[in-house]
């Protein structure tokens, strides 16, 4: 079978973190500015059904789909690169496919076969790839994992096979791989991509583009021997340098002729590139004339890659202000009445990002604390928002004890709550939840609309009354609170259409306190920064200036 959509499978070797997600996101964005349409893929090969329930630590941030899906958070990187919207068919794990597998064959649908890894996970596998890539010009599937590893086998054997499929004029294959450079020999070595190649043709796969991971540029005779060794051509060896902004990658990829290979391999005729507008962007963001800090007062402090999408929407929403945005990690573990002034001293604005579980919870009421008193700009994300409910209920409506049910089931004042009914308008159906409800099975997750009050901070950056964010939390608003807080001057700006749920909050007499329930960060682009966070690094700029 011949297909219109052309593919592109993009693999790492030698070692992981070597930036494939970004590596397969900066291809995505040079194949549309020649015109195309892409969409992109990642296929991991860990066993978990979806991240949603792992450790940040471990897998960094889960990034959220309209749809709702729980994703890696390379997904991200795929999203602010190009124009691609992505969806739950945009990221398989091997679990999921086992998954669908295991329940086809309950239910009898391989009437009495044996099933096995060949052909029927390596079919799952293609189907999914399938699934993706009706509708687009390119499809760009990443395999996650190092070569080398027993557990991405069935996907390099489905991508194998899938040539055959799909036809051999419509699929190459990009090896992502390392070149380091030996600072006692004075150069850099080709010997782990010549390995790296050989593990990978030894399961059938030839690369026809290899992208080489240096701290250098590669010579001329670096090239061609890799060239020689790894038996592809010499203009298809493409450096992969370590650059000062993710958002240079396809610049730099563009200027190593990798995008014209890509096109000349997969037989397409397109435009020339339009890469305008990423050479503005880079640039502002390089040199602004201001700087600003940010305190980021949150729990996964050690670990930056749980909140990926997040520090990105600050730096893309400095370039419009012409401003770094320096981003201060505070553990809110640490935080308490009488250090908060000090060590929140040198913050132009706070941020209070989402979160789970109760540690750290009051360091973080502490901190919206000093932002409401000392007029400092707030912003408070998910559990951030709920924070600010909880201080505002606290400190100037007076009950004394309220807290969220979550970090305190006995609180008399739980103005945050588990909604255990509620209308949920993306599937126009009544949810029904308990406390026993299975974890991650539970959440309110994906796109959701909301309608905003004029005259508000929300209306004001939003510049429009309907808008729709992604969530991924349990816990609400408790509206048995709407009165009593309105009295005492909490804000509700943002509310679902019905009026149901609370989705932004903010206070009155102060430059910027803001909360929202939804996570804002998933939508922001670099060339798009998103209207929230370009208001209150705004709003903190202008706190800098006072204070200079
Ligand atoms: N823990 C809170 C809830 O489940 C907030 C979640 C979040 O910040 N993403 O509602």
């Amino acid at each position: 079978m011949s297909s219109p959509t052309k593919f592109i499978f993009v693999t790492g070797g030698v070692l992981s973190s070597l930036g494939k997600g970004l590596a397969s996101a900066s291809i995505g964005a040079l194949l549309e500015s020649r015109g195309l349409t892409v969409t992109i893929q990642k296929l991991d090969p860990y066993i978990n059904v979806d991240p949603g329930t792992m450790n940040p630590f471990q897998h960094g941030e889960v990034f959220v789909t309209d749809d709702g899906a729980e994703t890696d958070l390379d997904l991200g990187h795929y999203e602010r690169f190009t124009n691609a919207r992505l969806s739950q068919d945009n990221n398989f794990t091997t679990g999921r496919i086992y998954n669908s597998v295991i329940t086809k064959e309950r239910r009898g649908d391989y009437l009495g076969g044996t099933v096995q890894v060949i052909p029927h996970i390596t079919d799952e596998i293609k189907n999914a790839i399938w699934l993706v890539s009706k509708n687009v010009d390119v499809a760009i599937i990443e395999i996650g994992g190092t070569i080398g590893d027993i557990e991405s086998l069935p996907f390099l054997e489905a991508i194998r096979q899938f040539r055959a499929d799909a036809g051999k004029e419509n699929v190459i294959y990009i090896h992502l791989t390392l070149v380091p450079y030996i600072s006692t020999a004075g150069e850099v070595k080709t010997k782990p991509t010549q390995h790296s190649v050989k593990e990978l043709r030894s399961i059938g796969i030839q690369p026809d583009i290899l992208l080489c991971r240096t701290a250098h540029f590669l010579s001329d005779d670096i090239k061609s021997k890799i060239a020689m060794f790894c038996n592809i051509s010499k203009d298809a060896v493409i450096t992969g340098k370590d650059v000062e902004c993710i958002y240079e990658v396809p610049l730099f990829f563009n200027q190593e002729g990798l995008d014209d290979k890509i096109v000349e391999l997969l037989h397409i005729w397109t435009r020339a590139p339009k890469l305008g507008n990423w050479k503005t962007f880079v640039k502002k963001y390089k040199s602004p004339n201001k700087s600003v800090n940010i305190a980021i007062v949150g729990k996964y402090v050690d670990l930056t890659e749980s909140y990926k999408s997040l520090n990105e929407s600050l730096y893309h929403a400095g370039v419009p202000n012409d401003c770094r945005v320096n981003l201060i990690y505070v553990d809110s573990e640490n935080i308490n009445e009488k250090n908060c002034a000090e060590i929140l001293a040198d913050a132009d604005g706070i941020l209070v990002p989402g979160g789970f579980g109760s540690r750290g919870v009051e360091g973080k009421i502490f901190a919206a604390k000093y932002a409401r008193e000392n007029k400092v700009p707030y912003f408070g994300i998910c559990l951030g928002m709920q924070i600010a409910v909880i201080e505002f209920a606290r400190h100037v409506a007076g009950l004394k004890n309220a807290h969220s049910s979550e970090f305190d089931e006995k609180t008399p004042d739980p103005v945050i709550y588990l909604m255990l009914e509620w209308y949920d308008e993306r599937t126009e159906t009544t949810q029904v939840r308990d406390e026993l409800s299975e974890k991650g099975g539970t959440m309110r997750l994906g796109a959701y609309p909301c309608t905003l009050k004029k005259d508000t901070l929300a209306f004001e950056a939003y510049k429009t009354k309907k808008l729709s964010e992604r969530h991924r939390h349990r816990y609400e608003f408790n509206n048995e609170y709407m009165k009593p807080l309105e009295e005492s001057g909490l804000v509700l700006s943002g509310l679902s259409p019905t009026g149901d749920l609370v989705e932004i909050i903010e206070i009155k007499d102060h430059p910027w306190f803001l909360g929202c329930q939804f996570h804002p960060e998933f939508k922001s682009r670099p060339m798009d920064p998103h209207p929230l966070f370009n208001a209150f690094v705004k709003a903190s700029l202008e706190n800098c200036e006072i204070n200079k």
